[in-house]
């Protein structure tokens, strides 16, 4: 008999998978859970009979932490290996004020094919479940307690997964249980129109971020083959009832990539395409990957193109490379195959 992995369950899912009463048990194992317990003898509020039965039927955590790699900077990427043996990658950022981020994953690999992605190249194995996304969030913060915030900026496509992503975070933020704010949490994408007007029509309202990477169409659908299928109009009207229907600003970011999307016409097509939306422009200089022949742009390159940016109204911040000795930034997920070990 499979083990029913309880990360991904809200007390009441509890309470009906395990047959528990009375229904505060429920909330009870919700609490210890969303606490970081690894084993259920911790609970000690639970009698030791009822912990012996859920050991024999359920697990608190269906993956493992298989390695921790730390950079000089603060960043921690943990590789993670699921039941059936895939390997994905979560890793905690931490700013200069000590905010600390965890940036999770919401799939193996990923189908997007974006051309200067790590992930990419790996194609896609399967889409994780809500209790692998939120065992990543509990791993992180027992390693370095109470995070700040989360993004599913790690491998693959929130929007191709958000039933999972969306019990993730109804996991997260239930105030039984970790009681995350749902303003501490973006979801990236690579520009899925339909799965925005579904987030923005069924929430949660949590942070927006796309991933522009330009504004010049044939360029974007070079570079992410997602785009033949979202067009920039498409995605641009889709950003507007974002930001209308949540009344959240939406970041767009930009890794930055020399000699391709940062000319004065780049710079210009990104204001026009930003003009009277109420965004937020990220630019993330490229983070090398191997065996993709990008390149990253120099300093005064990467300065021109944020004064362009600037003096077209736009309002930009540049994202510092972080966690880039132990590839465990951004794009460079997915140094561990996906296959079987
Ligand atoms: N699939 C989602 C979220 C994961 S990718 C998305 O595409 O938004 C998170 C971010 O990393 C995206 O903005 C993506 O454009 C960026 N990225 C991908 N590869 C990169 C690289 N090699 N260097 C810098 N940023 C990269
Ligand atoms: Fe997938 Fe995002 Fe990488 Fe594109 S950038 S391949 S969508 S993870």
């Amino acid at each position: 008999m499979n083990k029913i992995a309880l990360a991904g369950l809200l007390p009441e899912e509890l309470c009906a998978s395990l047959s528990l009463s009375p229904s505060f048990r429920g909330n009870q194992l919700f609490q210890w859970i969303g606490k970081g317990a690894y084993s259920f003898d911790e609970m000690t509020n639970l009698s030791t009979e009822l912990r012996a039965s859920l050991a024999e039927k359920a697990l608190i955590r269906s993956t493992q932490v298989s390695d921790v790699l730390k950079a000089e900077d603060g960043t921690v990427k943990l590789q993670i290996r699921t039941e059936d043996g895939l390997a994905v990658e979560t890793v905690l950022l931490t700013d200069r004020a000590g905010r600390k981020t965890a940036c999770v994953s919401c799939q193996a690999g990923c189908a997007m094919g974006c051309a200067f992605c790590k992930t990419g190249t790996l194609g896609l194995a399967r889409n994780l479940s809500a209790a692998e996304i939120v065992e990543q969030f509990l791993y992180l913060e027992k390693y370095a307690g109470l995070l700040d915030n989360i993004v599913f900026m790690g491998m693959g496509e929130p929007l191709l997964n958000l039933d999972a992503v969306r019990k993730a975070i109804a996991v997260l933020t239930d105030k039984r249980g970790r009681n995350l704010s749902s303003r501490r949490i973006t979801i990236s994408t690579v520009g899925i129109v339909s799965g925005i007007y579904d987030l923005a029509d069924k929430g949660p309202a949590v942070r927006l971020a796309l991933s522009l990477t330009t504004a010049d169409e044939t360029l974007r659908r070079e570079l992410m083959p997602a785009s033949l299928s979202n067009s920039l109009h498409d995605l641009r009207q889709a950003i507007s009832y974002y930001i209308e229907k949540t009344g959240k600003r939406v970041t767009l970011e930009a890794v930055l990539l020399a000699g391709k999307n940062m000319s004065e016409k780049n710079a210009d097509s990104l204001i026009a395409f930003a003009k009277d939306l109420d965004v937020h422009i990220n630019l993330i200089p490229w983070n090398p990957v191997e065996g993709l022949s990008f390149t990253t742009p120099n300093q005064e390159e990467t300065e021109e193109f944020v004064s362009r940016l600037e003096k077209g109204g736009l309002n930009v911040t540049l994202r510092m490379h972080r966690g880039k000795s132990i590839a465990g930034a951004c794009g460079q997920l997915g140094k561990t195959e996906t296959g079987a070990v």
